[in-house]
């Protein structure tokens, strides 16, 4: 197999930016200047997310109880307040921190990757001299019309122009290029490979502006390389609705509540053929579940093969699913859309965090001057910054320095480079997966040890790839291909949004990013979704990058028409962003986020919620909590 050997390049080099400008019309000379430096994470290819040597040190921790970390190096550092976590929520709380204590405050934010940002992460690739953007994990704002008042507050002193989104997104842009949503079957599950122009499933209905299929379903369920009694169950099952559930209307929404959605098609459709059930599996992919123990209505919320929210409508709850509005133009549209996207996705929120906290690190005054700013990493752990974010350490263990309920002082020894360091100070915030707290604090309480202890998270995997052209994509006519026969199950183009001199790909000759999305599942069906992850996140963190090329190389070349793409040739870099710790998974009680002498719990994880604003919520909590 031949490599390519692009994915493991550092972009240090000068590179153009097309006829992209700053806003302010000024920058792009200085911004080509600044791209010399090396030691720029966002740009690297290959593995990335949790990437190998981030979480060796917590793992130790966590599932060896280890201690024994060789001489501790007593730091002679003391702050104000010290951060575990540089995500959204960790950087979030030293933001309200400095607020509302004064920028004279000392703070150390400790992360254990060699980037900030945590989930909301930026991808560069450099296609052909060209520099492209993508989001690694968290993508787009969700609901921001239910967003507090304290989550608008931040985003607007982040310059956050909520208008701005709905020019900067190009709704037109799918239709313009004739790409829908479609299903790709592969050749190794399904006998051939062929795409088919429906997407069997809601999932892609969150792209705005995304065409709908134009077939209808008879016609769709036809073309599908299943065989006729396969084809037979396929149909049942997608053209059910909550009167083939086979009980007295007044129980519907009762019974959606308490059946598995995988019971209900076995027992009640008699949809056996295991090729759909690989369908109904691989059609859940964002939401965070796992279809084979998810109820009717999980799954109904999921938007999964078969399970129409138009048809199932009276058993759905108000608000539980995106309302979908009918433009008469072909095209997905709902309510309330995901169009409150940066071209790095939500990474520029942290981003832009990040340079309120450490100004110097670079250009930009607002979150559109920083987008094609590229951020100084030298600049992040200054001796003589008031705010210090140092990477790639990982908290291993915090104490008190005397009893919590009268202490003056917690220690944080952290990891860094395999030697172990101590730094003193008033406050701490643990703004890291909650999961992780009842392994690293000392002496915390039974009860809230006990129910932090039943945290989990879920995996999940975004590979970003960069493309030379589109034009196979565009032949295609693929906006979203759902696939179920592929360990990723969705690839798609990005949100169009084109923003702060960056220009999202108008024309299929030009350079692209695409995405391919899964949510991992584990091997043994049908059992508990906890056992589940783990068993997907052990397979995910021991595989290599070449099996992800392997695997990235044979859906694309399945998908893609052969006369138009091939893949040593038209793949120039793969970035697998492997979040082995992604969704909140479980909810603690307040027994569990409670405070604990100086130290306060922070990260979405908190609220039992994968949203950022519910990130930035628990940040100004603990912060307030602290005070
Ligand atoms: C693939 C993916 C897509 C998503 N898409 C969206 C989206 O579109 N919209 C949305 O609102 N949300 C989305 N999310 C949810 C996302 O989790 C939140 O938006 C938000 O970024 C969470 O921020 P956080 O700071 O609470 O947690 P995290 O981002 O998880 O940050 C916590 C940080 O703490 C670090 N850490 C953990 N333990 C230690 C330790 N011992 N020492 C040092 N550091 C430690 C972690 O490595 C991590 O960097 C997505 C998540 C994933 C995984």
């Amino acid at each position: 197999m031949s490599k390519i050997d692009r994915r493991d390049f550092i972009n240090g080099s000068l590179m153009l930016l097309g006829s992209s400008v700053m806003p302010d019309g000024s920058a792009i000379a200085q911004n080509l200047e600044d791209l010399s430096n090396s030691s720029y994470p966002p740009a690297l290819n290959g593995l990335r997310g949790s990437h190998p040597g981030s979480n060796e040190s917590a793992h130790k921790k966590a599932w060896t109880g280890n201690n024994d970390w060789g001489r501790r190096n007593l730091l002679d550092e003391e702050y104000d307040l010290v951060v575990v976590g540089g995500g959204i929520s960790g950087l979030a709380s030293a933001y309200f921190f400095s607020q509302q204590h004064g920028s004279d405050k000392k703070i150390l934010i400790i992360e254990n990757h060699d980037d900030f940002g945590g989930h909301a992460r930026r991808n560069e690739h450099v296609v052909d001299g060209k520099m492209i953007l993508g989001e690694g994990g968290s993508e787009s704002f969700e609901y921001p019309s239910g967003f507090s008042n304290v989550v608008l507050k931040l985003l607007h002193e982040l310059g956050v122009d909520m208008e701005a989104f709905k020019s900067a997104y190009d709704r037109n842009f799918f239709k313009k290029h004739g790409l829908g949503a479609v299903t790709y079957f592969n050749e190794r599950y399904f006998g051939e490979d062929k795409i088919v122009r429906h997407p069997f499933c809601d999932y892609p209905g969150f792209i705005e502006g995304l065409l709908r299929p134009k077939i209808d379903i008879n016609e769709a369920v036809e073309q599908v390389p299943l065989n006729t009694e396969g084809k037979r169950q396929l149909l049942k099952l997608l053209t059910s609705n909550p009167s083939t559930l086979g009980i007295e209307k007044s129980q519907w929404r009762r019974y959606v509540r308490e059946v598995s959605y995988f019971d209900y098609m076995r027992d009640t459709l008699g949809v056996i053929d295991p090729l759909i059930h690989r369908m109904a599996r691989q059609s859940i992919v964002d939401y965070g579940g796992v279809p084979d123990v998810m109820t009717i209505n999980g799954a109904l919320e999921g938007g999964a093969l078969g399970m129409n929210a138009a048809t199932w409508k009276e058993v759905l709850d108000d608000g539980a699913y995106q309302n979908y509005l009918d433009r008469k133009d072909g095209t997905y549209a709902v309510e309330e859309p995901f169009i409150e996207h940066y071209p790095d996705g939500n990474a520029t929120i942290a981003r832009m965090l990040v340079k309120k906290l450490i100004p110097n690190v670079g250009k930009g005054d607002n979150v559109e001057e920083i987008i094609l700013s590229k951020f100084n990493y030298h600049q992040l752990d200054k001796k003589n910054s008031n705010v210090r974010l140092r990477l790639n350490s990982t908290a291993i263990n915090i104490e008190h320095e005397t009893d919590a309920s009268n202490s003056d002082y917690v220690y944080t020894d952290y990891i860094k480079n395999e030697t172990s360091y101590r730094v003193k100070s008033k406050n701490v915030i643990l703004a890291c997966y909650n999961m992780m707290i009842p392994h690293i604090v000392n002496n915390l309480p039974q009860d809230q040890y006990q129910e932090l202890m039943k945290l989990t998270k879920i995996p999940l995997q975004y590979s970003t790839i960069g493309l030379r052209n589109w034009r196979a994509v565009k032949e295609a006519g693929i906006g979203m291909a759902m696939s179920p026969g592929n360990m990723h199950q969705a690839v798609n183009m990005d949100f169009p949004t084109s923003m702060g001199g960056y220009e999202y790909t108008n024309s299929p000759n030009d350079p692209c990013i695409l995405h391919m999305r899964c949510c991992l599942q584990g091997d043994t069906h049908g059992a508990p979704a906890i056992q589940q992850f783990k068993e997907a996140r052990y397979r995910m963190l021991a595989k290599k990058f070449s099996d992800y090329e392997a695997e990235i190389r044979e859906h694309l070349t399945g998908m893609l028409p052969r006369n138009y793409f091939n893949f040593d040739r038209d793949v120039a870099s793969i970035t697998v962003n492997r979040w082995a710790h992604g969704y909140s998974y479980g909810k603690v009680s307040e027994i569990g986020i409670r405070p604990f002498g100086k130290i306060a719990i922070a990260n979405s994880d908190a609220s039992g919620s994968s949203l950022m604003n519910r990130a930035i919520e628990e940040a100004w909590r603990a912060v307030k909590e602290l005070s």
